[in-house]
């Protein structure tokens, strides 16, 4: 029977969203599912990790992997790889992912499929598929002569159902690797944003060079905050410095996959898209009837973003209220 272990991003013991889908993803293949849980509050996730489809959970319960550390976790993950033998690794290709598991892959001299966005487990063969030049074709990947498969998942690509509270898993913890560090992270600076971050929101608010200056996604902000979504943004205004690149959405930002994303002043560029195509419903606003956006959109308003965005904005305030 395939073993199969997931790689567990949380926080504070919650599990990110993309985790869960692994997790769930892992149990439906039918083989056996462990998850591996680092940091001084991974106790906190042991649950969570049961309640979607692990009946063994590994924890690393240091304090010195609270903070992603490349060389100490590299070095922890392959322990515990080589104690546990899964067949089949999985995590988020999350950007901490995709700077880990290469050196975790290398390290054990095993394969990887990385920013994946279908997979499918079949006893010990696993075969991911994989957009290429912005998602205007994709590869099919399988593994040959690797021990264990390592498969990237890009968020919010794969179903996620209800928790079965009634599942319960075995715990296991592993002593701390420590190995002599070439590197060390003296401060981990956090965002001032306390909203969630774009690849677990559910309504998204993006903005593009379409409004002119930085000021204008204070609008967007406002917008956002009746709405309780997350502000995201076009590369453009990134490069242009007007908001931080932890917004950017899009090719070479955060694919997401929210039930409503709002397009405001954003062109529809493909490498854009290729970020957001997979929202369930997409409202585009741009003052070109032209605007490639308008292809992708469920809904599109021609006009003025900074005549519509206050508009809308009073009105969501007004019908939110009853
Ligand atoms: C390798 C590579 C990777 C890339 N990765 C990404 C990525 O990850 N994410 C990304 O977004 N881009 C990415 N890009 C850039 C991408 O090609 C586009 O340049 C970018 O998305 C354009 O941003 P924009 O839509 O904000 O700006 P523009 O293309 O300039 O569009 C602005 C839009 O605003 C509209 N507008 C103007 N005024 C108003 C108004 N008053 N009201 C309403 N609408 C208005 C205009 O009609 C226009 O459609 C990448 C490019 C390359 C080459």
């Amino acid at each position: 029977m395939s073993k199969t272990l997931v790689y567990i991003e949380h926080t504070n013991g919650n599990l990110k969203r993309s985790s869960i889908e692994l997790l769930q993803a892992a149990a439906k293949s039918g083989g056996s599912v462990a998850a591996l849980v680092f940091g001084s509050q991974a106790a906190e996730a042991v649950t969570s990790a049961a309640h979607h489809g692990a009946s063994e959970v590994h924890l690393v319960k240091d304090a010195s992997l609270d903070s992603y550390n490349p060389e100490a976790f590299t070095a922890n993950i392959c322990a515990v790889v080589e104690k546990v033998q899964p067949s089949i690794l999985l995590s988020s290709a999350s950007s901490t992912a995709r700077d880990l598991f290469p050196r975790v892959a290398a390290r054990l001299n095993v394969g990887i499929a990385s920013d994946c966005t279908e997979l499918n487990i079949s006893g010990d063969t696993v075969t991911a598929v994989k957009p290429m030049y912005s998602g205007k074709c994709f590869a099919t990947a399988n593994f040959q002569n690797s021990s264990v498969k390592i498969v990237l998942m890009r968020a919010n690509q794969l179903p996620v159902g209800a928790a079965d509270t009634s599942k319960t898993a075995q715990t296991v913890e592993h002593t701390v690797q420590k190995p002599d560090l070439k590197t060390l992270i003296k401060e981990v600076v956090k965002g001032a944003s306390e909203k969630l971050d774009l690849t677990e929101a559910n309504v998204i608010v993006s903005g593009g060079r379409g409004l002119k200056e930085a000021n204008g996604f204070t609008m967007l902000h406002e917008l956002a905050d009746v709405l309780g979504a997350t502000v995201g943004a076009s590369r453009a205004v990134v490069d242009a410095g007007w908001v931080g690149h932890g917004m950017q959405v899009g090719q070479t930002g955060k694919t997401v996959a929210p039930s409503l994303y709002i397009a405001v002043g954003i062109s529809g560029a493909i490498q854009h898209l290729a970020g957001m195509s997979g929202s369930k419903v997409i409202v585009a606003i741009n003052n070109d009837p032209n605007a490639p956006i308008f292809q992708k959109a469920t809904y599109g308003i021609v006009g003025d973003a900074f005549e519509i965005i206050p508009k809308l904005t009073e009105e969501f305030k007004k019908s939110l209220q009853h």
